[in-house]
C-alpha cells in the first residue's frame, strides 16, 4: 500500500475522529479559562464552556484553547484595551486609584511595544504573571498602593508577581535602576571621568552605569596603566 493510499483509506478518518474525541479538557485551565464541560459541537468543531477568573461564562473552541488563542473569556481584552486608552501622556486617567495606574503602568511598559518604556521592560523579557492581567487579583496581592511607594521588583530581571513585586519607596527603586550598558564607548567615558579626577559616585551619575561596575572599570584601568 502506498503513502497516498494509506492517507485516504477510510480507517484512518476515524482513526482521527476518535483521537480528536479523546481529547478531553475538562477541568483543565487556559489562562483565566477553566473548562467545565463539552458544550455542544459548533461547525462540526469542538466546544467547551468555561469559566473566567472574573466569573464569566463563556464557550471556546477546543483548538481555541490548546493554541493559546482563547486565555480569558473576553476581559483580558477589554483590559488591555483600557491600559492602552490610559497610555497617553502616562498621565494618571481621571478617577485612576494610584494603584490602579501602577497596574496599568505595568501592563504597558511590558506588553505595549508601542510604549517608549518597552524597551527596558516588555522588550527585556520581563513579563505580567497570567493573574495580574486582572486588576482585582493584582490589587487582592499587593494592596493599595501606599503614599510615595512605586510598584518594585525585589529581582530586577524577574517578573510581576506577587512573589517578586512589593511597594517601596522610590529610594529602593532608584538602587534598583538598571545599569546603563558597559559600551566601549562607556569604558572609554569612565576612563575619562576617572582620569580628570572623578570619583565612583560622580561617573557613576554622569554614565547612568551602577557604582559597583563604575569601581570594578576603575580598578581594572588602574591595573593596566
Ligand atoms: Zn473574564
Amino acid at each position: 500500500m502506498t503513502l497516498t493510499s494509506s492517507l485516504r483509506s477510510p480507517s484512518l478518518t476515524v482513526y482521527n475522529a476518535l483521537m480528536v474525541k479523546a481529547v478531553d479538557l475538562t477541568g483543565q485551565t487556559f489562562g483565566r479559562l477553566t473548562v467545565e464541560e463539552r458544550a455542544p459541537n459548533r461547525y462540526g468543531h469542538a466546544y467547551w464552556t468555561c469559566t473566567c477568573t472574573c466569573g464569566a461564562t463563556t464557550t471556546a473552541q477546543g483548538t481555541g484553547l490548546l493554541g493559546g488563542k482563547h486565555k480569558s473569556c473576553g476581559c483580558l481584552k477589554r483590559e488591555r484595551i483600557t491600559a492602552q486608552a490610559t497610555k497617553h501622556g502616562g498621565k494618571p486617567q481621571t478617577g485612576a486609584t494610584p494603584t490602579y495606574t501602577s497596574w496599568a503602568n505595568m501592563l504597558r511598559r511590558c506588553e505595549n511595544p508601542d510604549n517608549p518604556r518597552y524597551p527596558g521592560w516588555g522588550g527585556r523579557g520581563i513579563t505580567v504573571c497570567e493573574r495580574w492581567h486582572d486588576f482585582a487579583a493584582f490589587r487582592e496581592d499587593m494592596g493599595e498602593r501606599p503614599p510615595r511607594m512605586t510598584l518594585e521588583r525585589k529581582d530586577n530581571n524577574g517578573p510581576y508577581d506577587a512573589d517578586n513585586c512589593m511597594w517601596a519607596p522610590s529610594v529602593v527603586q532608584a538602587r534598583n535602576k538598571r545599569s546603563a550598558k558597559l559600551t566601549p564607548e562607556v569604558i572609554l567615558r569612565i576612563r575619562d571621568l576617572a582620569e580628570a579626577g572623578g570619583g565612583v559616585k560622580e561617573i557613576a551619575a554622569a554614565t547612568g552605569v551602577d557604582r559597583h561596575s563604575v569601581g570594578t572599570v576603575m580598578a581594572t584601568i588602574a591595573v593596566l596603566s
